[in-house]
């Protein structure tokens, strides 16, 4: 499978600089602006474990701290030996700048696996604080939609 050499190029370079000393999982993320721009993140890990920030988040955030508010394309790689996907809460925080057909590689170093998905394949339904708030916050109607679910009540 083909994945983008470039955003792969950039997180090799830097996934010797995970902080990953608890689990020993190694992983880097590289993210493309919608400018061109690549923004890359290594896993940071914290002797206090909930403190931990996965590659994906830190890549994310740093595209945002350059001005990027749209992410086109994504890749991990890690010394997993087999692809892994983003964990939840990074799934998350893509919906938030990554439309739903946004592709996301992954490569796993030991094995060179790689595996490509669609962010709406695995995030079909993310948060939206605009879709939870009432209407006269000025988001759209929270009544039930298509989208809403049955009414159980
Ligand atoms: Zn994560």
């Amino acid at each position: 499978m083909d994945v983008p050499g470039d955003l792969l190029r950039e997180a090799v370079e830097v996934i010797g600089n995970a902080y990953a000393p608890y689990s020993g999982l190694r992983v880097a993320a590289a993210v493309r602006g919608a400018s061109g721009r690549i923004y890359r993140g290594v896993n940071v890990e914290n002797s206090s474990y909930g403190l931990t920030v996965c590659a994906e988040r830190v890549a994310v955030f740093n595209a945002v701290t350059n001005g990027e508010r749209e992410i086109v394309e994504v890749l991990i790689v890690s010394t997993s030996r087999m692809p892994i996907p983003p964990c939840g809460a990074c799934l998350q925080v893509l919906s938030e700048f990554a439309k739903p057909d946004t592709r996301i590689y992954s490569v796993s170093l030991p094995t060179k696996q790689a595996r490509m998905w669609r962010l709406g394949e695995l995030m079909p339904e993310a948060f939206r604080l605009d879709k939870a708030l009432p209407s006269h916050r000025g988001g759209e109607s929270n009544k039930p939609s298509s989208q809403g679910g049955s009414p159980v009540l």
